[in-house]
C-alpha cells in the first residue's frame, strides 16, 4: 500500500490578488489556478491585513484603483515594512490606464513589474514564474550565505563555536570592557586525562564525550556567553560583564557538574573530570583576547601541576577561589 505521506505533493505556492472587480478577480484565478494558490482581496486594506497574517504568501498581484487604500498605498506600506519577507515580497501591479503615470509611480514605490489590462494570459503567467522563481532563488541564496556563516564559526563536531568565533567575539568584548571601564573573563578547560578515554573506548567514544560535555558547557552558561572548543579536548568560554568572582563561581560549578555526571559513551557509563583556568580582564589589564586566553591557559596548568579536576584563579594557585571549601 502506498504511505499517503510520500504520496501527498507539495502544497501550491501563496499569491494574494488584490482586484476590487469580482470577474477580474475569477478571470486571473482560472489563469493562474493549478500552479498557485490564489488568495483574494477585495481592497487594499483588506490585502495589508492578509499579508500581516500569512506568512505564506510569495507573491503580490494588485490593481491600483480600489476603495479603502489603493495599489500605490499598498505599496509603499509593503516596501515600508519592517519584515524583511514583506519588505522583498514581489509585488506586480496591473491597470487599464492607457498614459504611463500609474505606471512609473508603481515602478518609483518599488513594484517589480507592471502589467496591462486587459490581462493577457500567457503574459500573466510568464510574469508570475519569473517573479516567484527569482524571489525563491534569493531566499535560497540567502538561506547558503546564513549557513556558510554559521559553519565558518561553528566546531563540526560539538556544534560549539569554533577558535575564531571565540577570538572574534573577545575581540568585541575588549572594545566594550575598554569603552564602558566594564569587566570580562575568560574560562578555560581541558579534560583531564583524556587520551585514556580514546585508548580505552576508541575515537568514537571520545567523540560522544566531548559532544556530551560540550552539552553540559551550553547548560551552565548564560546565552550572551560563548562556549567554543578551542583544541581537540580544550574548551573556553568568553563571559561579557562578568568579574572574577562570577567567573570562579561559574568555573567551580561546570567542574562539579562534569565530575558528577555519569557519561554514556560507546554505550558505557563513565566518569570525566576536568582541570580549569580562569582570567579576568578588569584584573589582568591584557592589551588582547589572546594573551588573557593564554593568561587563563597558564592557570589551567597550574590547576593540572597541582592535581586535576580543580579550578584555578590566580598565577600562584594558591588563593584559588573554591567556593564550598
Ligand atoms: P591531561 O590531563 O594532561 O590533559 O591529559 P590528556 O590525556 O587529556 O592530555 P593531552 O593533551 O596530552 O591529550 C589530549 C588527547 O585528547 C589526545 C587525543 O587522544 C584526545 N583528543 C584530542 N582531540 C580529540 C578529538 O577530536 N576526538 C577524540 N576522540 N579525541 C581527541
Ligand atoms: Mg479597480
Ligand atoms: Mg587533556
Ligand atoms: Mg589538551
Amino acid at each position: 500500500m502506498l504511505n499517503p505521506e510520500t504520496t501527498k505533493s507539495p502544497p501550491l505556492p501563496s499569491i494574494l490578488l488584490v482586484e476590487d472587480s469580482a470577474t477580474t478577480a475569477v478571470l486571473l484565478s482560472k489563469y493562474l489556478a493549478g500552479t498557485y494558490r490564489l488568495v483574494h482581496a477585495n481592497d487594499g486594506a483588506e490585502a495589508w491585513d492578509l499579508l500581516q497574517g500569512d506568512p505564506h504568501i510569495e507573491l503580490v498581484i494588485t490593481d491600483i484603483n480600489m476603495p479603502r487604500l489603493t495599489g500605490h498605498e499598498l505599496l509603499i506600506r509593503i516596501r515600508e515594512s519592517e519584515n524583511p519577507h514583506l519588505k522583498n515580497m514581489p509585488v506586480i501591479v496591473m491597470t487599464t490606464t492607457a498614459d504611463n503615470t500609474d505606471r512609473n509611480l508603481a515602478f518609483r514605490n518599488g513594484a517589480n513589474d507592471f502589467i496591462a489590462k486587459p490581462i493577457d494570459e500567457m503574459e500573466l503567467q510568464a510574469r508570475v514564474n519569473v517573479h516567484h522563481k527569482l524571489a525563491q532563488t534569493i531566499r535560497e541564496l540567502e538561506a547558503s550565505q546564513r549557513a556558510l556563516a554559521e559553519q565558518a564559526t561553528t566546531d563540526p563536531l560539538t556544534r560549539l563555536k569554533n577558535r575564531r568565533a571565540f577570538f572574534e567575539n573577545g575581540a568585541k568584548h575588549l572594545s566594550v570592557a575598554r569603552r564602558y571601564n566594564t569587566d570580562f573573563s575568560i574560562i578555560a578547560a581541558d579534560l583531564d586525562h583524556f587520551k585514556r578515554v580514546n585508548d580505552t573506548y576508541g575515537h568514537q567514544g571520545g567523540d560522544e564525550a566531548l559532544i556530551a560535555v560540550a552539552g553540559i558547557l551550553l547548560q551552565l552558561t548564560r546565552t550572551e556567553d560563548t562556549v567554543a572548543r578551542v583544541g581537540g579536548e580544550e574548551f573556553a568560554m568568553l563571559l561579557p560583564d562578568t568579574n572574577r568572582l562570577g567567573a570562579a563561581v561559574l568555573a567551580e560549578r561546570i567542574r562539579v557538574a562534569v565530575e558528577t555526571e555519569r557519561f554514556t559513551v560507546v554505550e558505557k557509563s563513565i566518569q570525566l573530570t576536568l582541570s580549569i583556568g580562569v582570567a579576568s580582564f578588569a584584573v589582568e589589564r591584557v592589551d588582547s583576547v589572546d594573551q588573557l586566553l593564554n593568561i587563563a591557559d597558564q592557570r589551567l596548568y597550574v590547576a593540572k601541576r597541582q592535581g586535576r579536576n580543580r579550578i584555578c584563579v590566580t598565577d600562584d594557585g594558591k588563593s584559588n577561589f573554591v567556593p564550598g571549601t
